[in-house]
């Protein structure tokens, strides 16, 4: 059975097929323009393969409250032209399918849970550090959800003593993703995150915030593994730096036996989007 995936990002929308497995068997990227336009791309390559199901990871907000009238719709993105899309009403038009919709996020989460970092645990949080900062949390094979999705990027954190940026996240200010995004990085110190590597205290600075942020899930969620992806991380000295802070935030008050088994990397080398689409259409 040959199952169909995309990992829908702001730049580019990765389509695959693959089996049950995870296992890929062909992938294609495409360029995101605008949403109609985009889609024709997509039905294109898929039109080469007799795909039984569709899962979809896209990038938020969506509406996935299904109660809602607007259920898998597009919410307030910063892109324009993918305001209020009506996603999964046109991807059930253009494909003869069962189409499975979930954010970009969660849906990463769920490849690592089913296929990589996560394989072995009951509880698996996976958190990308990118161009914003987003988590998704999988308990016993189920995606976390209330009645959206959860917002883990924008929670509030206390300042570093050093840091005098008031953040740049448009609604918050200096809230995680304000703080500890790419982006962030980029109007703090007026150049790319991967152009700071010689600076220690650049990431002294985001190891602390990002500590405190899985302090925080792990208080609340309790996970099993907590998995850190997105480009930021390709600075791999930040996972030591942020176990470190991490302990040192928790300050024993819940006994962490391994900290390097519970904060990792992720292992699908940035397949996690479309094996976690995959995924999805097994539920
Ligand atoms: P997106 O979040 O847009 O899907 P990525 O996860 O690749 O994409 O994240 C992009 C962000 O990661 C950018 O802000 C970029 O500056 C940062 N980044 C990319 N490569 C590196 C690197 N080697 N070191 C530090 N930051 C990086
Ligand atoms: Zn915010």
């Amino acid at each position: 059975m040959l199952i169909g995936a995309i990992e829908a990002g702001g730049t580019k929308f990765v389509c695959a097929v693959g089996d049950k497995n995870g296992k890929i068997i062909d992938k294609i990227s495409l360029p995101t323009v605008d949403p109609d336009d985009t889609l024709k791309a997509v039905k294109n390559y898929f039109a080469n393969y007799a795909i039984e199901a569709l899962g979809v990871g896209m990038f938020g907000p969506i509406d996935l409250d299904k109660k809602s009238s607007t259920y898998g719709s597009v919410l307030h993105t910063p892109k324009i032209n993918w305001r209020n899309y009506p996603l999964l009403d046109k991807l059930q038009h253009d494909f003869s399918v069962p189409v499975y919709l979930d954010t970009d996020v969660n849906t990463a989460c769920l490849g690592e849970y089913n296929y990589g970092a996560g394989k072995h645990a009951d509880s698996c949080l996976y958190i990308t550090v990118g161009t914003g900062i987003g988590a998704g949390f999988v308990l016993r094979g189920d995606v976390f959800q209330g009645k959206n999705h959860p917002e883990m990027g924008h929670i509030l954190l206390r300042k570093h003593q050093d840091d005098p940026f008031t953040g740049s996240c448009p609604s918050h200010g200096s809230c995680l993703e304000g703080l500890a995004s790419g982006t962030a990085m980029e109007k703090r110190y007026g150049m790319k995150a991967n152009l700071l590597v010689d600076k220690e205290q650049v990431w002294e600075i985001e190891a602390y915030y990002l500590a405190q942020a899985i302090m925080n899930y792990y208080l609340i969620l309790s996970p099993e593994k907590i998995i850190i992806g997105g480009g930021v991380m390709k600075q791999v000295k930040l996972y030591s730096m942020i176990r470190k802070y991490f302990l040192e935030l928790l300050n024993g008050y819940l006994e962490v036996k391994q900290v390097d088994d519970l904060i990792v990397a992720p292992t699908l080398n940035d397949e996690q989007g479309v094996k976690g689409a995959i995924a999805l259409t097994l539920k």
